[in-house]
């Protein structure tokens, strides 16, 4: 077993998956595949961790854990940043008015938020909406790349720099990469303009469509 998925193994028992035995040679997902841990639903536990977390000090903040939402077996999966206000009084994630905007971008993808999963990378509101510190998105990392591995998407849709950032370990700029495909763990990552960013340009959006559009033509969906 190497050093990465040695540490990742430790990482989901400080989770809370206290049947891990990091002494078993098994690949990841680890939680779905050792014979001790078929008796739990991986994401009631993953859940569960969640909305116990104190790995950072965004638990002393917060109102509510935004872990994700949507179909668990979707094809597509949308990775944004971290929760604003309106998704903290909620704890569902994209639900203010970039939320909205999400919404319709992925009907006009001819999909449902129902067909897809949305999580963010951080799963508790920064204060004052501020940008996630490094520290925080190490801390929170285990909980979306377990996503990723659970759900096991055809594509997944990077929206702005630090899900970007989070999902690949690499300080990518948003700019530069933007409609380029990339990999994360053998998934197809499209990286996009967050819709945040589009609420205050506007003049994006058409970009972003030149995205979603490629995202459609993997997906087998007609534009
Ligand atoms: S942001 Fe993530 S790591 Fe920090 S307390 Fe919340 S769930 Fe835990």
């Amino acid at each position: 077993m190497t050093d990465d998925v040695l540490s990742e193994l430790a990482l989901l028992r400080d989770l809370g998956y206290t049947h891990l035995d990091l002494r078993v040679s098994v690949p990841l997902p680890a939680v779905v595949e050792t014979a001790e841990a078929v008796d739990e639903d991986p994401w009631i536990a993953l859940s569960a961790a969640a909305h116990e977390c104190t790995r950072c000090r965004l638990a002393g903040t917060r109102t509510n854990v935004v872990f994700g939402v949507g179909n668990r077996n979707a094809d597509l999966m949308f990775v944004g940043e971290a929760p604003g206000r309106d998704e903290d009084l909620k704890g569902e994630p994209f639900v203010g008015r970039a939320g909205q905007l999400l919404t319709d971008i992925i009907k006009a993808m001819k999909l449902t938020r129902d067909d897809v999963y949305i999580a963010n990378v951080i799963k508790c509101r920064p204060p004052e909406n501020r940008n996630p510190e490094p520290d925080e998105l190490d801390a929170c990392r285990p909980y979306i790349r377990q996503q990723v591995d659970l759900i096991r998407p055809k594509v997944i849709v990077a929206l702005g720099r630090f899900g970007l950032q989070s999902l690949t370990g690499k300080s990518y700029g948003i700019t530069a990469v933007r409609g380029q495909w990339l990999e994360y763990n053998g998934i197809k990552l499209m990286p996009t303009y967050h819709p945040a960013y589009l609420l205050r340009n506007p003049a994006g959006k058409k970009d972003v469509w030149l995205d979603m559009k490629k995202v459609m033509a993997e997906l087998g969906i007609a534009v």
